[in-house]
């Protein structure tokens, strides 16, 4: 059996920082990270943007440290938290005296197309959908959410024909303000990509080599049928918590970790997509699927394992791209909270704030750069803050 100081299940980005924040800690305990992807740890955000606006493929990998042992292709399937190993699916075991969970998340699938679909989440799938792109130029992109309206974007800017589907009534509804969302939707329209909002993916049939979508708008309690080459989706994720859960770990919507990562078991830390923390800004447990919160918490996991007592109290970030629109933002971002909205240029350059509960829980910073610490000191505000005041003070100058 191998024996590692420091074991990291999960080749993806939180994986690749704590092996980082090991090092910082502890300049020689050997590593290992187990992955299931066939590929070494990358940024997964180009997977959307940067391969899609010419950045060369050598620019996904993210430099290991020295002395990081790499075992691609395998999957952890059993954590024995008693005699401190893991059991890969060859068998195979690793002891550990630290181990991270970096498992990420798994996409969500419709109940129909099996393989026909693709949900993209890897360095594969987009190179499949790469590959897709020369067999036929209509696709269907199922999802208006970040994965969808991304993808959406990088192939109608390669000079695929592209429809977009999805049940709710604008492109990023459940985070955009109506306008800005109803703004975005046109957006797209206007760059060529046939946005089919309000409508559901009710079937789907392979037909003489093509896709046929049966399409269900139920406002208009219609059925349409939408012809492709290729189904995309980004339909979300749900954590990956298997593992813990079958080692009896505590779960909270992801695997549950305290302030210095520690789950419930000893020695076992958890970050990432798939850790749910309780974060002080907004004063509850949350769990966050982005960059940011996978680089910083992994780092903070990996200096922790090594033996520092370093809190992870950070309020991640995240971003988007979406044709030549762009922005930053930071807290809760959902459609459903009450919105004051600060544009320098209507749906171009403006600042919207989300208020719950009389403090500020989000912030959207779009197309309004460096101003990320300035909605991170304003949502650990407590406030109390109220429509009249925002728009009085403005608390973040879009220049
Ligand atoms: C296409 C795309 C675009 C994105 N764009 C943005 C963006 O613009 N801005 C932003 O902030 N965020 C973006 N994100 C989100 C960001 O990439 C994720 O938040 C981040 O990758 C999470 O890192 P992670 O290490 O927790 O999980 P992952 O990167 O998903 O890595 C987890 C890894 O663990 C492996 N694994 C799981 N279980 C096991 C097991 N039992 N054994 C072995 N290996 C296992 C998985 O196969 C995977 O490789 C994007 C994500 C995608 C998919």
């Amino acid at each position: 059996m191998a024996n590692f100081r420091y074991v990291i299940v999960g080749g993806g980005m939180a994986g690749a920082a704590a092996a980082k924040g090991i090092r910082e800690a502890d300049p020689t305990g050997p590593i290992a990270i187990i992955g299931r992807e066939p590929d070494p740890p990358y940024r997964r955000p180009h997977l959307s943007k940067a391969l899609w606006k010419g950045r060369p493929e050598e620019q996904v990998w993210i430099k290991l440290p020295p002395g990081v042992e790499v075992v691609l292709g395998r999957e952890v399937t059993r954590l024995d938290t008693q005699r401190k190993v893991v059991i890969d699916d060859q068998g195979a075991e690793t002891g550990y005296e630290a181990l991270l969970l970096a498992t990420g998340g798994r996409t969500r699938r419709l109940p129909f197309g099996g393989d026909g679909v693709l949900y993209y989440r890897t360095f594969q799938d987009y190179k499949r959908l790469r590959g897709q792109t020369a067999q036929g130029s209509r696709f269907a992109v199922i999802g208006g959410g970040f994965i969808g309206s991304e993808i959406a974007a990088a192939l109608a800017m390669n000079g695929s024909q592209v429809s977009m589907v999805f049940p709710d009534p604008g492109i990023g509804s459940n985070v955009y303000p109506a306008g800005l969302s109803a703004f975005v939707t046109s957006y797209y329209r206007e760059k060529g990509v046939d946005v089919l909002a309000g409508r559901s993916v009710a079937g789907l049939e392979q037909r003489n080599g093509a896709w046929a979508l049966k399409l269900r708008d139920e406002a208009a309690g219609r059925d349409e049928e939408l012809v492709v080459d290729h189904v995309v989706a980004g339909v979300g994720i749900a954590p990956e918590t298997a593992l813990a859960e079958a080692a009896g770990i505590a779960l909270d919507n992801g695997i549950a970790v305290d302030r210095f990562l520690r789950t419930s078991a000893p020695g076992v830390f958890a970050a990432g997509d798939a850790a749910s923390f309780l974060n002080p800004a907004l004063g509850r447990r949350i769990r966050v699927e982005h960059e940011d919160n996978a680089n910083t918490m992994g780092r903070i996991a990996g200096l922790n394992m090594a033996g520092r007592e370093t809190p992870y109290d950070h309020l991640p970030f995240f971003y988007s791209d979406l044709f030549d629109l762009g922005y930053e933002a930071v807290g809760n971002l959902s459609s459903r909270l009450e919105t004051v909205e600060q544009w320098e240029e209507p749906n171009r350059k403006g600042v919207i704030y989300y208020l719950d509960g009389g403090r500020v829980a989000g912030v959207l910073l779009w197309d309004v750069w460096g101003k990320v610490a300035a909605a991170r000191e304003l949502v650990s505000s407590a406030g109390p803050f109220s429509r009249a005041e925002i728009e009085r003070s403005r608390p973040i100058s879009p220049d």
